[in-house]
């Protein structure tokens, strides 16, 4: 069999629509845009044969009505929210699979910046949306921050070389963050060093390694004596627990 291909379609002024590829056969996860689809299509013999929505913003799923115009294919969006065009709804536990890809995956609900915001599993490959970022999450929109930290910890415990596939290019905005919250952390440095190259470069800083995350980002970090002291110099006081030290972290983070 042909491996399979990974690849990002860059959409808007910062968003990536990911692509799962095997011969010829396509998938892409949150397609904000069809625009970016369509051309590869055209450019490639490439066939559609599934889109994956991991949250119902307008710049995950504004391409969906004129991709499905063009192919009839299945739609795989979260059961909690309203996505038009979906044909299989999916809560975290659901298995789904592609076989046009020979490739499954395993639903992970990871609630927080929206209000049933899924993401996509299998060993070696995460698409997570807008939940986890590089040195970064999710703004809180809809859920809480309870529910975005458990969240993260759900995506945290995963196997470390998993490749998180988020669907922004921020990773330079987190690392200044993450600098501001933990400014000895040598391995943030050694990241913003590296993400700076790509970027100079044009080069995407994405997908990255959950191992990377849990060294460097603050958000996966939040009992780490330097990320809790960085917290209690702002609030004013000592934390009580790690959900206030990432609550904190979410507001901070806001107005940075
Ligand atoms: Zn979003």
């Amino acid at each position: 069999m042909e491996p399979l291909e990974i690849f990002p379609l860059p959409a808007f002024e910062d968003n990536y629509i990911w692509c799962l590829r095997r011969a010829g056969m396509l998938a892409v996860v949150d397609p904000g845009d069809a625009e970016p689809v369509v051309a590869h299509l055209d450019a490639s013999s490439d066939r559609l044969c599934a889109i994956l929505v991991t949250h119902h913003h307008r710049d995950h799923i504004g391409g969906i009505a004129d991709l499905l115009k063009r192919d009839t294919v299945p739609v795989i969006a979260p059961a909690a929210e309203n996505i038009a065009g979906t044909t299989r709804p999916v809560r975290g536990g659901d298995l789904i699979d592609l076989p046009q890809l020979g490739i499954d995956f395993e639903v992970l609900d990871v609630a927080g910046h929206t209000r049933g915001h899924v993401a996509y599993y299998r060993p070696g490959s995460l698409f997570c949306g807008d939940t986890l970022f590089a040195c970064g999450c999710g703004r809180l929109f809809e859920g809480t921050a309870a529910q975005l930290h458990a969240a993260l910890a759900r995506i945290g415990v995963l196997p470390g070389l998993t490749l998180a596939h988020c669907a922004h290019e921020y990773t330079a905005s987190g690392i200044r963050f993450a600098r501001a919250v933990e400014p000895r952390n040598q391995a943030v440095v050694v990241r913003g060093a590296e993400v700076a190259k790509l970027r100079s470069a044009n080069l995407p800083t994405v997908p990255f390694t959950i191992a990377g995350e849990l060294a460097t980002n603050p958000f996966l970090r939040c009992r780490e004596p330097e990320v809790v002291a960085s917290v209690a110099a702002r609030l004013g006081h000592q934390p009580a627990d790690e959900l206030e030290v990432f609550t904190a972290l979410r507001q901070w983070r806001d107005a940075f």
